[in-house]
Parts: C-alpha cells; structure tokens; sequence
C-alpha cells in the first residue's frame, strides 16, 4: 500500500533514517506502530518531548555530526530536509502564510 520507498523513510520529526524494518518506530496509543514517527519521539501517541522547531534542529545537527560530516554540512542538510517532516511542515507553512486571513474590519451593523 505504501508508496513511500523503504530507504527514504525518515522519522517525520527528527529525520533520522528508519531502515527496512519497524523496529525504530514509535507507538500508538493502542500500542500500533507509528507511521511517521521513532520511538525516540514518539511513545504512546504522543510526542515524548515537546521541542520546538530549532530545538529539534540542533539536537538533529548533534546526531548528523560525525567523523564524515561536519556541522557547517549537517545544518545545510537539515535546513532542507527538516522543515519538509510531517511534524513541522504546519509550523514552517503557518509562519510564511497566516492561515487566518485578516478580516476586515466592519464597523456596519446590519439589522
Ligand atoms: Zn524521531
């Protein structure tokens, strides 16, 4: 059913890489598999700390920095490929374009 490839699936919060199998997804509520989330972030249907979005950033940038990797390339990568995740693509869209319109004001009162 999924059409997502197995080795571009990612923790849809911190990005990390999930592999071929299950085993580094979080849990439901109901004790199910997460779909989008680790278990490091997510546990019982909710997120297991509540980061904000640079947080998770630079915790993200600690994880990606090894002997292969420096951090100027580590927040290059992330900078794209953070704000595209399921859990922030909301927050980085509702920044740019507010979702609530400006009413107008009216200052007419019908009868
Ligand atoms: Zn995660």
């Amino acid at each position: 059913m999924s059409s997502i490839p197995l080795e571009n699936r990612f923790c849809q919060s911190c990005a990390m890489p999930m592999g071929i199998t299950d085993e580094h997804f979080g849990t439901e509520s109901d004790g199910t598999k997460s779909e989008d989330y680790c278990s490091y972030c997510y546990m019982d249907g909710k997120f297991k700390k509540d980061l904000t979005f640079k947080e998770m950033f630079e915790v993200c940038v600690g994880f990606m920095v090894d002997d292969m990797t420096t951090e100027k390339q580590a927040r290059r990568k992330l900078e794209k490929l953070l704000p595209t995740l399921k859990r922030w693509s909301a927050d980085s869209v509702g920044n740019e374009n507010p979702e609530t319109p400006e009413v107008p004001e009216q200052t007419e009162q019908a009868e």
